[in-house]
């Protein structure tokens, strides 16, 4: 495919200043989201105006909007930004073609064979913010990652206008939520006009009535990602707003949501005259995507039996979570009204087109949409290997007269895209020392070589890193005070006292109750030794949003909150508001530890842990979700299985002995030079671990060979579909 050769007449939906000819190139640059991986890109942009380009946070459409033009002049007769300029060109239209990519070498005969990737949220850049957390940001590295690897991959999502939630916490603790409001002219996102002009590319029915549905693309290196818009003026003005907010508004809109994710995001593909030979649903959110297929078939003259097969054939569906509320289900009632008759074109009563999303467990009042994928998937995967195990035993009630280890549900362990999650400096270093072409080896021998990197170069690079992380947060404490939206005694718990001389222990994630944030606060009195020893001191910085409807997450942000507020912790606890991608990327690169307490074994993967590994951040966790493929005794510590406990005490109590046995003194432990050679070890291990075996591109090859490829060319596996 070489769908970045329109790029030229993308236009900026706000023009920029005029650029300078020898710099015209920028525009392109800064609307393809490639940029945000390529280093000579992102260098570039920040060469341009560095106070600028952190103000905008890193978004390079605002940067070229606001530098003033003078500054671009004087660059375009600078040698070093001009040679710099050229690298990054000559890249971006090297991205224009596949030819030389890992898929066309290995996979040659599938060379133009669409891919099709669906999912409610994609985390691709913080200023697009489309997503909550952990499952868009997969879906966002894995495109990244399809891009880079040369799959003809096309995403399709929702352009949710209103975003997810920007989070403010009161004094009290209680967390509010604003609208996180697109901003337009500062997105590189182009409408895609419909027929005769309309500006509706294709028309969904649900609840009685039509819903146009608008198109906007984004492109994300060489892939395209098609998000669908419901605000027209030409709808119902109660169906504008469906697809104005990510995860709000209760069952009703949700169910509306997926709807027209599913069978519009299929008839967009189609107005757009892409066949993909192969469709992955991330999670069943997009399960409707494989009902609309089938009508498709049926509609063209197959069997509703011989429809339902086809789409199998070339389905792949990935399940993210063992938490049973994670899984949508909805009224069978409310389905029915939602489809209002659709079942006609499949051929089919409405109790047949119920029973696809059919749970035993749930019984027949219920659609559960991970019924209803893995129902119309041949290929069904987990994202670890401990999530692979949870998973058949949580299914066995679908395929009763099977073994639940001979279930048909594999695993992909989840990974994360390295150019985008590991530090420039790591990178450089890395360069440096194992030479061209490390970021693309998963050899064994190749990173066995970390081991060896100078321990004062590692030290002094994260000492950097961690210096960068602290002074965005003074700096971010001193933006939101002069502006008022944070009150003088909120300054300290907001992180302005962090020393960057400290072990400092970072904990970043949804606050949902099962990862249990306050879990190091069980036993006050202990924890409050450690952080305010007065030789070797912890600090703990925590960051993350709870999502709005969950009280006990909220109350468990509050409960946290209090304590970054109490005098007893001498300001060595903080709270970070508003976490988010570019948040995320400055903590894990700038803790010394990353923390991670979920109940085993409710945390299918986890991928925070992973980008912290690839910047040399050890990880503490229970042994959960990748943790049970990662741990190795050198990378960090684990809390094992029989330790956790639901009330969480003996996990707790495990957790301080650690802390105070061996990561405590290992940190502190210094040499004549002051450096703490045990801890530096575990760090080389970390780097070791997560570049070798948790990156995204081991897991979007392992997409690629185990499950695109056989879907696409068939396979001799025999076909097993779960009970009807
Ligand atoms: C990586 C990431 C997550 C997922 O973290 P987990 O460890 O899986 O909980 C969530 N939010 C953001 C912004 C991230 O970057």
């Amino acid at each position: 495919m070489t769908l970045l050769a329109d790029a030229p007449q993308i236009p900026f939906i706000q023009t920029p200043p005029a650029l300078p000819g020898r710099l015209a190139g920028l525009a392109h640059l800064a609307q393809n989201l490639a940029w945000s991986w390529n280093r000579d890109a992102r260098s570039l942009f920040k060469a341009i105006d560095e106070s600028l380009w952190n103000r905008t946070r890193h978004n390079p459409i605002r940067l070229l909007q606001l530098v003033e033009p003078g500054r671009l002049d004087t660059l375009a007769t600078d040698p070093v930004f001009c040679a710099r300029y050229d690298r990054a060109m000559q890249w971006l239209a090297s991205e224009r073609s596949d030819e030389h990519t890992w898929y066309a070498r290995t996979f040659p005969e599938l060379r133009g064979r669409t891919v099709a990737y669906f999912c409610a949220e994609f985390g691709i850049h913080n200023s697009v913010p489309i997503y909550s957390g952990g499952l868009g940001v997969l879906a966002g590295d894995h495109l990244k990652t399809a891009s880079d690897l040369g799959i003809p991959l096309v995403a399709v999502g929702i352009l949710y206008r209103n975003g997810y939630f920007d989070q403010r916490i009161r004094v009290d603790g209680w967390q509010e939520d604003s609208d996180a409001r697109i901003e337009f002219d500062g997105v590189p996102l182009v409408p895609l006009p419909g027929r005769n002009g309309a500006r509706h590319l294709v028309t969904v029915n649900t609840f009685g009535r039509d819903i146009h549905i608008r198109v906007w693309k984004m492109q994300v290196g060489r892939v395209p990602v098609y998000l669908l818009d419901s605000d027209l003026e030409e709808n119902h003005p109660e169906d504008r707003p469906l697809l104005s907010k990510l995860y709000s508004g209760g069952p009703a809109m949700r169910l509306r949501q997926e709807w027209l994710l599913g069978v519009g995001g299929v008839r967009a593909l189609r107005a757009l005259g892409i066949d993909p030979a192969a469709w992955h649903a991330n999670e069943g959110h997009a399960a409707f995507m494989m009902v609309e297929r089938t009508r498709e078939l049926v509609a063209n003259g197959l069997s509703y039996a011989d429809a339902v097969k086809q789409v199998r054939n070339c389905s792949v569906f990935t399940t993210h979570t063992p938490v049973p509320a994670g899984h949508d289900h909805f009224s069978v009632d409310e389905v029915r009204q939602c489809a209002n008759g659709y079942w006609q074109e499949m051929g089919i009563d409405a109790e047949a087109f119920l029973r696809i999303g059919y749970h035993p467990e749930s019984g027949s009042g219920v659609y559960h949409m991970t019924a209803a994928s893995v129902r119309l998937s041949r290929r069904v995967n987990a994202v670890s290997r401990r999530h692979g195990i949870v998973t058949r035993e949580m299914s066995r009630s679908l395929w009763p007269n099977r073994p639940a280890e001979s279930i048909p549900v594999g695993h992909v362990t989840n990974g994360v895209h390295l150019a985008t999650w590991m530090s420039n400096p790591i990178m450089k270093m890395l360069d440096e020392h194992l030479g061209p072409g490390w970021g693309h080896s998963s050899d064994p021998a190749l990173w066995e070589q970390v081991l060896t990197l100078d321990d004062e170069t590692l030290w002094y690079t994260h000492q950097r890193l961690k210096n960068t992380f602290m002074r965005m947060v003074r700096e971010e404490a001193r933006r939101a005070f002069a502006a008022r939206e944070m009150e003088t005694t909120q300054l300290v718990g907001a992180g302005t006292l962090l020393d960057p001389n400290t072990l400092t222990i970072g904990f970043a994630r949804r606050f949902a109750t099962y990862k249990r944030a306050n879990l190091i606060f069980r036993d006050v009195e202990r924890l409050k030794r450690l952080v305010t020893n007065t030789q070797r001191p912890v600090q703990i910085v925590f960051a993350g949003k709870a999502h709005p409807a969950d009280t006990p997450g909220k109350q468990i942000l509050q409960n946290v909150y209090q304590f970054t507020r109490d005098p007893q912790f001498e300001g060595r606890v903080a709270f970070v508001e508003d976490y988010g991608m570019h948040l995320a990327h400055l903590l894990v690169q700038g803790v010394d530890l990353w923390m991670n307490m979920p109940r085993v074994p409710l945390e299918a993967s986890g991928t925070s842990g992973m980008k912290a590994a690839l910047n040399g951040v050890p990880q503490l966790s229970t042994i959960d979700g990748w943790w049970e493929e990662g741990y190795e005794g050198n990378n960090g510590w684990a809390i094992e299985p029989e330790v956790d406990d639901d009330a969480g005490l003996n996990t707790a109590n495990r957790l301080y002995e650690l802390l105070e046995q061996e990561v405590v003194p290992r940190y502190y432990d210094r040499d004549k030079s002051e450096l703490p050679r045990r801890w530096l070890t575990m760090m080389k291990h970390a780097i070791r671990v997560g570049g070798q075996q948790f990156t995204a591109r081991r897991m979007v090859e392992q997409y690629a060979r185990a499950y695109y490829a056989p879907s696409i060319l068939g396979d001799s596996l025999p076909d097993d579909p779960p009970l009807a």
